[in-house]
Protein backbone atom coordinates (compact mmCIF):
# COMPACT_ATOMS: atom_id res chain seq x y z
CA UNK A 1 0.00 0.00 0.00
CA UNK A 2 1.04 3.43 -0.74
CA UNK A 3 2.25 5.95 2.10
CA UNK A 4 1.41 8.61 -0.27
CA UNK A 5 -2.09 8.80 -1.58
CA UNK A 6 -4.73 10.96 -2.53
CA UNK A 7 -6.79 12.35 0.29
CA UNK A 8 -9.75 9.98 1.07
CA UNK A 9 -13.01 11.82 3.07
CA UNK A 10 -13.92 8.40 3.28
CA UNK A 11 -16.78 8.80 0.78
CA UNK A 12 -18.09 11.76 2.01
CA UNK A 13 -19.98 13.78 -0.37
CA UNK A 14 -20.52 17.08 1.48
CA UNK A 15 -16.11 17.41 1.93
CA UNK A 16 -15.22 20.77 0.78
CA UNK A 17 -11.02 19.81 1.16
CA UNK A 18 -9.36 20.57 -1.98
CA UNK A 19 -7.24 18.18 -3.87
CA UNK A 20 -4.28 16.86 -1.73
CA UNK A 21 -2.17 14.02 -0.80
CA UNK A 22 -2.74 12.17 2.59
CA UNK A 23 0.68 11.47 4.19
CA UNK A 24 1.21 10.02 7.86
CA UNK A 25 4.42 8.29 9.39
CA UNK A 26 1.99 6.67 12.47
CA UNK A 27 -0.55 4.42 12.08
CA UNK A 28 -2.97 5.35 15.18
CA UNK A 29 -3.08 8.13 17.45
CA UNK A 30 -2.29 8.32 21.17
CA UNK A 31 -4.17 11.74 21.75
CA UNK A 32 -7.22 9.75 22.54
CA UNK A 33 -9.39 12.00 21.91
CA UNK A 34 -13.02 11.61 23.17
CA UNK A 35 -14.85 12.82 19.72
CA UNK A 36 -12.23 11.55 17.61
CA UNK A 37 -13.75 9.31 14.51
CA UNK A 38 -10.58 7.09 13.62
CA UNK A 39 -12.01 4.54 16.33
CA UNK A 40 -14.46 3.58 13.26
CA UNK A 41 -11.70 2.90 11.20
CA UNK A 42 -8.73 2.20 12.53
CA UNK A 43 -7.47 -1.23 14.25
CA UNK A 44 -6.17 -0.22 17.84
CA UNK A 45 -6.52 3.24 17.16
CA UNK A 46 -5.15 4.90 20.24
CA UNK A 47 -1.82 3.50 20.14
CA UNK A 48 0.00 5.09 17.43
CA UNK A 49 3.00 2.78 16.25
CA UNK A 50 5.30 4.18 13.33
CA UNK A 51 4.83 2.62 10.05
CA UNK A 52 7.45 0.00 8.50
CA UNK A 53 9.83 1.07 6.76
CA UNK A 54 8.19 4.17 6.82
CA UNK A 55 11.36 6.35 5.33
CA UNK A 56 12.58 4.16 3.19
CA UNK A 57 9.02 4.02 1.24
CA UNK A 58 8.61 7.73 1.26
CA UNK A 59 12.03 8.45 -0.35
CA UNK A 60 10.85 5.14 -3.07
CA UNK A 61 7.69 7.64 -3.67
CA UNK A 62 8.61 10.98 -3.41
CA UNK A 63 9.41 11.11 -7.06
CA UNK A 64 5.81 10.40 -8.14
CA UNK A 65 4.55 13.30 -6.15
CA UNK A 66 2.83 16.49 -8.13
CA UNK A 67 4.77 19.14 -6.73
CA UNK A 68 1.76 21.57 -6.57
CA UNK A 69 -0.41 19.41 -4.43
CA UNK A 70 -0.29 19.74 -1.15
CA UNK A 71 0.34 16.92 1.34
CA UNK A 72 -1.79 16.95 4.40
CA UNK A 73 -0.23 15.44 7.64
CA UNK A 74 -2.18 14.13 8.48
CA UNK A 75 -5.64 13.36 8.20
CA UNK A 76 -6.39 9.86 10.31
CA UNK A 77 -3.42 10.22 12.83
CA UNK A 78 -1.62 13.17 14.51
CA UNK A 79 2.22 13.72 13.14
CA UNK A 80 2.99 14.57 16.93
CA UNK A 81 1.84 11.41 19.56
CA UNK A 82 4.12 11.43 22.59
CA UNK A 83 6.20 8.87 20.38
CA UNK A 84 7.76 11.21 18.06
CA UNK A 85 9.60 13.50 20.67
CA UNK A 86 11.96 9.97 20.43
CA UNK A 87 11.65 8.32 17.04
CA UNK A 88 11.48 11.91 14.87
CA UNK A 89 9.71 10.10 12.17
CA UNK A 90 7.72 13.50 11.81
CA UNK A 91 10.95 15.56 11.42
CA UNK A 92 12.93 13.25 9.33
CA UNK A 93 9.45 13.06 7.08
CA UNK A 94 9.73 16.94 6.78
CA UNK A 95 13.14 17.22 5.49
CA UNK A 96 12.69 14.86 3.18
CA UNK A 97 9.85 16.63 1.74
CA UNK A 98 11.20 19.83 2.43
CA UNK A 99 14.29 18.42 -0.33
CA UNK A 100 11.50 18.28 -2.92
CA UNK A 101 9.89 21.46 -2.61
CA UNK A 102 6.69 19.79 -1.79
CA UNK A 103 3.62 22.02 -0.24
CA UNK A 104 2.72 21.11 3.12
CA UNK A 105 0.07 20.99 5.28
CA UNK A 106 0.36 20.34 8.89
CA UNK A 107 -2.61 19.58 11.37
CA UNK A 108 -2.08 18.43 14.81
CA UNK A 109 -2.91 18.59 18.27
CA UNK A 110 0.32 19.32 19.49
CA UNK A 111 3.29 21.77 20.42
CA UNK A 112 5.37 19.65 19.76
CA UNK A 113 5.64 20.90 15.84
CA UNK A 114 7.31 24.26 17.25
CA UNK A 115 10.47 21.92 17.41
CA UNK A 116 10.07 21.49 13.92
CA UNK A 117 10.43 25.42 12.92
CA UNK A 118 13.76 25.33 11.61
CA UNK A 119 12.56 23.11 9.20
CA UNK A 120 9.45 24.80 8.48
CA UNK A 121 10.48 28.11 8.22
CA UNK A 122 12.33 27.43 4.87
CA UNK A 123 9.16 25.34 3.64
CA UNK A 124 6.56 25.52 1.70
CA UNK A 125 4.27 25.12 4.72
CA UNK A 126 1.36 25.91 6.64
CA UNK A 127 0.39 24.53 10.12
CA UNK A 128 -3.24 24.23 11.17
CA UNK A 129 -3.69 23.52 15.29
CA UNK A 130 -6.73 22.05 16.80
CA UNK A 131 -8.13 23.70 20.10
CA UNK A 132 -11.17 23.09 21.22
CA UNK A 133 -11.22 24.99 24.28
CA UNK A 134 -9.23 27.67 26.52
CA UNK A 135 -10.15 25.61 29.46
CA UNK A 136 -7.45 23.48 30.58
CA UNK A 137 -8.87 21.03 32.92
CA UNK A 138 -12.03 20.67 29.94
CA UNK A 139 -9.39 20.21 27.37
CA UNK A 140 -7.79 17.42 29.50
CA UNK A 141 -11.74 15.71 29.36
CA UNK A 142 -12.27 16.03 25.94
CA UNK A 143 -8.42 15.24 24.63
CA UNK A 144 -6.69 13.06 27.41
CA UNK A 145 -3.24 12.86 26.19
CA UNK A 146 -2.80 16.11 24.19
CA UNK A 147 -0.75 19.14 25.23
CA UNK A 148 -2.76 21.52 26.83
CA UNK A 149 -4.52 24.48 24.99
CA UNK A 150 -1.55 26.87 26.37
CA UNK A 151 0.72 24.63 24.86
CA UNK A 152 -0.98 24.87 21.89
CA UNK A 153 -1.40 28.92 21.83
CA UNK A 154 1.99 29.58 22.44
CA UNK A 155 3.51 26.91 19.71
CA UNK A 156 1.19 29.19 17.74
CA UNK A 157 2.56 32.41 18.20
CA UNK A 158 5.73 31.27 17.85
CA UNK A 159 5.22 29.88 14.79
CA UNK A 160 3.71 33.16 13.63
CA UNK A 161 6.96 35.16 14.66
CA UNK A 162 8.58 32.73 12.33
CA UNK A 163 7.16 33.67 9.67
CA UNK A 164 4.98 30.54 9.48
CA UNK A 165 1.40 30.59 8.25
CA UNK A 166 -0.75 29.45 10.43
CA UNK A 167 -4.77 28.12 10.58
CA UNK A 168 -6.57 26.82 13.73
CA UNK A 169 -9.49 24.42 14.00
CA UNK A 170 -12.40 24.59 16.37
CA UNK A 171 -13.19 21.49 15.46
CA UNK A 172 -15.45 20.05 17.23
CA UNK A 173 -17.91 22.11 18.96
CA UNK A 174 -20.08 19.99 20.88
CA UNK A 175 -23.43 21.45 22.35
CA UNK A 176 -23.30 22.22 25.60
CA UNK A 177 -19.89 21.24 25.98
CA UNK A 178 -17.78 23.69 24.69
CA UNK A 179 -19.90 26.01 22.89
CA UNK A 180 -20.36 28.39 24.99
CA UNK A 181 -20.70 31.64 22.74
CA UNK A 182 -18.44 33.71 25.20
CA UNK A 183 -16.23 31.28 26.22
CA UNK A 184 -15.37 30.82 22.00
CA UNK A 185 -14.81 34.12 21.62
CA UNK A 186 -12.09 34.49 24.16
CA UNK A 187 -10.83 31.33 22.14
CA UNK A 188 -11.08 33.21 18.82
CA UNK A 189 -9.56 36.52 20.68
CA UNK A 190 -6.42 34.49 21.75
CA UNK A 191 -6.28 32.88 18.21
CA UNK A 192 -6.02 36.67 16.85
CA UNK A 193 -3.23 37.39 19.75
CA UNK A 194 -1.28 34.34 18.38
CA UNK A 195 -1.67 35.75 15.14
CA UNK A 196 -3.81 32.87 13.70
CA UNK A 197 -4.47 33.95 9.78
CA UNK A 198 -7.68 31.24 9.05
CA UNK A 199 -9.66 29.51 11.44
CA UNK A 200 -11.95 26.86 10.95
CA UNK A 201 -14.66 25.44 12.63
CA UNK A 202 -16.83 22.36 12.88
CA UNK A 203 -19.86 20.79 15.12
CA UNK A 204 -19.37 17.68 16.56
CA UNK A 205 -20.57 14.44 14.20
CA UNK A 206 -21.62 11.97 16.19
CA UNK A 207 -20.92 8.11 15.71
CA UNK A 208 -22.22 5.69 18.28
CA UNK A 209 -18.48 4.90 19.37
CA UNK A 210 -17.31 8.68 20.10
CA UNK A 211 -20.67 9.12 21.19
CA UNK A 212 -20.28 6.34 23.87
CA UNK A 213 -16.82 7.90 24.99
CA UNK A 214 -18.68 11.31 24.95
CA UNK A 215 -21.32 10.58 27.24
CA UNK A 216 -19.49 8.36 29.71
CA UNK A 217 -17.20 10.90 30.39
CA UNK A 218 -19.94 13.83 30.66
CA UNK A 219 -22.94 11.91 32.05
CA UNK A 220 -24.52 15.15 32.80
CA UNK A 221 -24.67 15.81 29.36
CA UNK A 222 -25.99 12.65 28.26
CA UNK A 223 -29.48 13.36 27.83
CA UNK A 224 -28.95 16.80 26.32
CA UNK A 225 -26.78 15.31 23.62
CA UNK A 226 -28.99 12.15 23.24
CA UNK A 227 -32.15 14.88 22.37
CA UNK A 228 -30.41 17.26 19.90
CA UNK A 229 -28.17 14.39 18.25
CA UNK A 230 -30.44 11.32 18.33
CA UNK A 231 -33.73 12.64 18.75
CA UNK A 232 -33.91 15.97 16.77
CA UNK A 233 -30.63 15.78 14.70
CA UNK A 234 -30.42 13.94 10.93
CA UNK A 235 -27.87 11.81 9.24
CA UNK A 236 -25.71 12.48 6.59
CA UNK A 237 -23.05 11.38 5.34
CA UNK A 238 -22.75 8.66 8.23
CA UNK A 239 -23.06 10.31 10.89
CA UNK A 240 -25.38 12.46 13.58
CA UNK A 241 -25.69 15.80 12.85
CA UNK A 242 -27.32 17.90 15.18
CA UNK A 243 -30.01 20.00 13.05
CA UNK A 244 -29.27 22.72 10.41
CA UNK A 245 -30.62 25.76 12.54
CA UNK A 246 -28.28 24.61 15.44
CA UNK A 247 -25.15 24.66 13.07
CA UNK A 248 -26.10 26.91 11.45
CA UNK A 249 -26.36 29.08 14.83
CA UNK A 250 -22.73 27.80 15.68
CA UNK A 251 -21.15 28.06 12.76
CA UNK A 252 -22.42 31.52 11.82
CA UNK A 253 -20.97 32.43 15.30
CA UNK A 254 -18.12 31.71 15.43
CA UNK A 255 -17.67 33.18 11.52
CA UNK A 256 -18.28 36.74 12.65
CA UNK A 257 -15.70 36.37 15.70
CA UNK A 258 -13.31 35.22 13.34
CA UNK A 259 -14.30 38.07 10.51
CA UNK A 260 -14.62 40.80 13.06
CA UNK A 261 -10.84 39.95 13.53
CA UNK A 262 -9.99 39.98 10.17
CA UNK A 263 -9.40 36.05 10.41
CA UNK A 264 -10.95 34.04 6.99
CA UNK A 265 -12.92 31.38 8.46
CA UNK A 266 -14.71 28.38 7.21
CA UNK A 267 -17.06 25.34 7.84
CA UNK A 268 -16.05 21.67 7.53
CA UNK A 269 -18.38 18.99 6.71
CA UNK A 270 -21.55 21.12 8.02
CA UNK A 271 -23.07 20.98 4.43
CA UNK A 272 -24.52 24.80 4.98
CA UNK A 273 -23.97 26.16 1.38
CA UNK A 274 -24.06 29.86 2.33
CA UNK A 275 -21.44 28.98 5.14
CA UNK A 276 -18.56 27.42 2.56
CA UNK A 277 -16.11 29.88 1.91
CA UNK A 278 -13.30 30.94 -0.67
CA UNK A 279 -10.72 30.56 1.90
CA UNK A 280 -9.71 27.21 2.07
CA UNK A 281 -11.69 24.43 4.93
CA UNK A 282 -8.03 22.97 5.82
CA UNK A 283 -5.75 25.94 5.74
CA UNK A 284 -4.44 25.02 2.61
CA UNK A 285 -4.67 28.16 1.10
CA UNK A 286 -2.24 28.97 3.43
CA UNK A 287 0.72 27.27 2.15
CA UNK A 288 3.26 29.74 0.45
CA UNK A 289 3.60 28.90 -3.54
CA UNK A 290 7.26 29.55 -3.44
CA UNK A 291 9.51 29.03 -0.21
S1 LIG B 1 -5.44 14.13 17.66
FE1 LIG B 1 -6.87 13.70 15.97
S2 LIG B 1 -6.42 11.59 15.32
FE2 LIG B 1 -5.52 11.91 17.38
S3 LIG B 1 -7.04 11.14 18.81
FE3 LIG B 1 -7.33 13.37 18.59
S4 LIG B 1 -8.90 13.60 16.95
FE4 LIG B 1 -8.07 11.47 16.84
Amino acid sequence: MRLIAPFDPWCSKICTCPSKYSLSAYTGCSHRCLYCYITSYVRDPFNARPKKDFIRRLTREMPKVERDIPIAIASSSDPYPPCEEELELTRAKLKILVSWSAKILLITHSNLVGRDIDILKSARAAVGITITTLDSELAARLEPSAPSPDKRLNTLAELNDAGIMCGARIDPIIPGINSDEKHLGELVNSLAKAGVKHVTASTYKAKPDSYRRLANAFPDHERYLRFHYWTMGESMAGSRYLTSEMRLKLIKGVKQLAEARGISFASCREGLRDYESSASCDSSHLIPNVS
